[in-house]
């Protein structure tokens, strides 16, 4: 199936390289080409970016200013420096997810911490909490971290290449900042970039290469606007995001599609669409994770033994993640991973009650320790490069003369935590460990 599916395409990006071929032969014949002249330059098949850049630069312009989405970043008031925070932090959030999500963590967030100062002085706890939702928790932390460096150091850094010194900022966040809030002449190259460009000088080769990266960058470089650096960036991505877009392009609204080379290709060889460009590179299958999480509750509303009632106090237990890797610094209910032949409940139990005995010394093997245990089900959650199986459980425990010491452990640590129901409510945890915590709450 997945092979006949893949013919096609395959057949249009063999056609549109023969053609590029064939065009480069005719051109080499008319006129000895040197040997580092790239296919594109030597026969486009229609005069291309790279032969009308100031055209192009004009008609993107006009159609930007005719057309772009009133967002709130691009409302930013106040001086040089609150519009950097304003792109840096609309940027960072965009890498995560879609415009109509961001809109509202960014109104959010900037109500909170209107400038870089104001962010400084946060607590990851709190920046986590906000970010709640977002996933990939590490640029958020980057975003802390890199506003602790910048007020550190007293002033906005205002070139590309002085913020890529900052935390969490790499090319493309620098780029933006640089050119949309300084008005520095550099580019930006995003996977909305690499759409429209790809298409413009029709490049067929792999987008993910390092070599085809900084094709991107260079091309992107030559195209950007010297007087309107960030409404030209702005308006790359625009159009990527909007008109020129993954499965259907609207060419004919295209304000450069005089310029577009995999527009020109597709008329000339009916196979051949630019939606073949940029090249679809398959997506490495996710590594297959196992893990049984045990939603803690420590009983607080127990009036006799054997006659339990949820109380409203009643402590759940959260353990801090690693400073380093997935969900770097989060918290979460007891998890631990196990092979996959080993995901039956009894050896599921077995490692959550070994983990738990080392991680508070309490035996919950122990019967009159537990209240409830029950399985709440299982939840997949799928990360970039993982799947995660997630089997569930709510353990009830009656702590009785343990409390005073599990209590005492957990609050001389900074990797432990035994919370109410209200402040998990509130907490920001991965959208995995809400769920987890739904599940449960629902079972109990
Ligand atoms: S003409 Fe079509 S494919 Fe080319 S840049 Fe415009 S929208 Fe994209």
């Amino acid at each position: 199936m997945a092979k006949n599916r893949k013919a096609p395409e395959n057949r249009r990006s063999i056609a549109a390289r023969k053609s590029q071929a064939r065009r480069c032969k005719a051109a080499a014949t008319a006129e000895p080409a040197s040997s580092t002249t790239d296919i594109e330059d030597l026969a486009p098949a229609v005069p291309g970016p790279a032969d009308a850049p100031a055209a192009l630069r004009a008609q993107l312009l006009r159609w930007y200013d005719a057309h772009r989405r009133d967002l709130p970043w691009r409302r930013a008031s106040g001086g040089e420096e609150d519009r950097a925070y304003a792109v840096w932090v609309s940027e960072v959030m965009l890498q995560q997810t879609r415009v109509p999500v961001v809109v509202g963590y960014y109104d959010r967030w900037m109500t909170r911490w209107p400038t870089v100062r104001s962010l400084a002085a946060a607590t990851q706890e709190e920046v986590n909490e906000m970010w709640a939702g977002l996933g990939y928790y590490r640029r958020a932390r980057f975003l802390l971290e890199g506003a602790k460096q910048i007020v550190e150091k007293g002033e906005f850094p205002r070139t590309a290449s002085a913020l890529r010194d900052v935390r969490g900022i790499g090319d493309y966040t620098a780029g933006a900042i640089a050119s949309i809030a300084f008005n520095e002449v550099v580019p930006v190259v995003d996977g909305n970039v690499v759409r429209v460009l790809s298409r413009l000088y029709a490049i067929a080769d792999n987008p993910k290469e390092s070599s085809t990266v900084k094709r991107f960058w260079e091309l992107a470089g030559q195209l950007v606007d010297p007087s309107r650096p960030g409404d030209f960036n702005q308006a790359m991505m625009e159009l990527g995001a909007t008109l020129c877009s993954k499965t259907k392009p609207g060419c004919s609204e295209c304000p450069v599609s005089s310029h577009c080379q995999a527009l020109a290709l597709s008329r000339d060889n009916p196979p051949v669409q630019v939606t073949d460009y940029p090249r679809v590179v398959p997506k490495a299958k996710p590594r297959s994770d196992f893990a049984a999480v045990s939603v803690v509750q420590i009983a607080q509303g127990l009036k006799q033994e054997d006659n339990y009632k949820k109380d409203k106090d009643d402590l759940f237990l959260l353990i801090r993640r690693p400073e380093e890797g997935l969900l770097a610094g989060l918290w979460e209910f007891p998890l631990v991973l196990l092979d996959e032949e080993k995901t039956d409940l009894i050896s599921r139990r077995k490692e959550m009650d070994k983990y738990l005995k080392k991680l508070l010394k309490i035996d919950v093997g122990q019967k009159p320790t537990v209240i409830l245990r029950e399985d709440v089900g299982e939840y997949v959650h799928v990360f970039s490069h993982i799947r995660l199986t997630m089997y569930v459980e709510l353990l009830i425990l009656n702590l009785k003369d343990e409390v005073g010491p599990v209590c005492s452990m957990v609050h001389g640590s900074e990797k432990l935590k035994l919370v109410n129901e209200n402040l998990v409510e509130s907490m920001g945890l991965s959208s995995g460990i809400r769920k987890v915590y739904n599940m449960a709450k629902a079972s109990s």
